[in-house]
């Protein structure tokens, strides 16, 4: 099992725990709004177990979906938030619906027990949280923001059972309940817009971005960064990049790629897919050598024994002369191999065809 799941299965157990005690307070106290409270856990056990289910399926990949499955967290987290919304609801309805009928003598143990849960909540919430953005799960981080919105619902029935032990008139839980019902929404709202924007594609976060383009730009041969983009999926991210190699060797280019891939992947978590394209840097002017016999004017026959070469250097677009030189041929004296040395010589000086 992998470690993310480990804490979606986590928050059900918790789920599941926090029915059964909120059952038992609310029964024992008589307190409404912990009843609802229980329901409600009910409900988060569902919900957790759905965000095992899908960080389980969005890890598998397949023919049909070669992509893997990794957004189906991203559509668990926003159903997620459509229940962060739903417990919003539920407790603004309890605080101004439901009248209570409490037991005053049995209110110090309620209020202990909903003290557990608040204290809980929070850890586990913290705990959620902490590891969600460790494995980028989007999924766990909705997860532990719906718990911190539980931890909030249940520091409104305590602060109700607070104020019916000692037998308060202010209603302290409604003005409470307003302040947390408007986090609770911002919260939801979040959750939504996150997810719809992996969904949609949305850019890789910018400081990301720079920093692939700073890890690029640290391998020499790269000429030019032509366009970077990357996106998220699920916890995972996809990068591409299109560069100009100062290479014109193919598997040199294909290695320079691989480094530059590898590098990456270290440096930077949770990359699923990372595609680089390449190519040379675009030339804006061939030479061309062309062998002269001794009066300059007529062209030898001879390529090794010509005294001198002339060399045109022509725009590639239009083919215009933007330059001339005349160069005497350092190997003419040379009597074996003239042919190889004047062919280096001539390579060395960058020149791009022969005629
Ligand atoms: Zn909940």
């Amino acid at each position: 099992m992998h470690a993310s799941e480990r804490v979606a299965v986590y928050s059900t157990l918790l789920n599941i725990f926090l029915v059964f005690l909120k059952y038992a307070l609310a029964v024992f106290s008589g307190s409404l709004a912990l009843l609802a409270d229980a329901i409600h856990s009910s409900a988060d056990v569902i919900s957790s177990a759905s965000i095992w289910a899908g960080i389980k399926i969005s890890r598998r990949k397949s023919k049909r979906f070669p992509y893997g499955l990794y957004k189906v967290e991203n559509l668990v987290a926003l159903v997620t938030a459509g229940l962060i919304f739903l417990a919003g609801y539920e407790i603004l309805r309890s605080v101004f619906v439901a009248s209570e009928e409490l037991r005053p003598e049995r209110l110090p143990v309620a209020i202990a027990g909903v003290i557990l849960v608040v204290l809980l909540l929070w850890a586990f919430s913290r705990y959620e949280l902490k590891k969600g953005k460790q494995f980028g799960s989007p999924s766990l981080v909705a997860d532990a923001q719906h718990v911190a919105t539980d931890l909030f619902s249940s520091l409104i029935i305590l602060i109700g059972l607070v104020g019916g032990y000692f037998q308060i008139n202010f209603p302290l839980d409604r003005a409470a309940a307003l302040i947390i019902a408007g986090l609770i929404i911002r919260a939801g709202l979040k959750i939504v817009i996150d997810a719809i924007r992996v969904l949609l594609d949305a850019s890789l976060d910018f400081s990301t971005l720079n920093k692939i383009r700073e890890l690029v730009l640290e391998t020499p041969q790269v000429a030019q960064i032509i366009s970077l983009t990357g996106r998220n999926s699920g916890p995972f991210k996809f990068i591409e990049a299109d560069l100009a190699l100062k290479v014109r060797d193919l598997e040199k280019a294909h290695s320079l790629a691989n480094q530059i891939e590898q590098r990456i992947r270290h440096q930077v978590a949770n990359v699923d897919h990372v595609i680089i394209h390449y190519e040379p840097i675009r030339k804006e002017t061939v030479v061309q050598a062309l062998p002269l016999s001794e009066d300059y004017h007529h062209l030898s026959e001879h390529f090794g024994e010509a005294p001198f070469f002339l060399l045109i250097t022509r725009q590639v677009q239009d083919r215009r002369i933007v330059r001339e030189r005349i160069l005497a041929n350092p190997f003419v004296e040379v009597p074996t191999g003239k042919g190889i040395k004047v062919a280096e010589w001539l390579l060395s000086l960058g020149i791009d065809e022969v005629t």
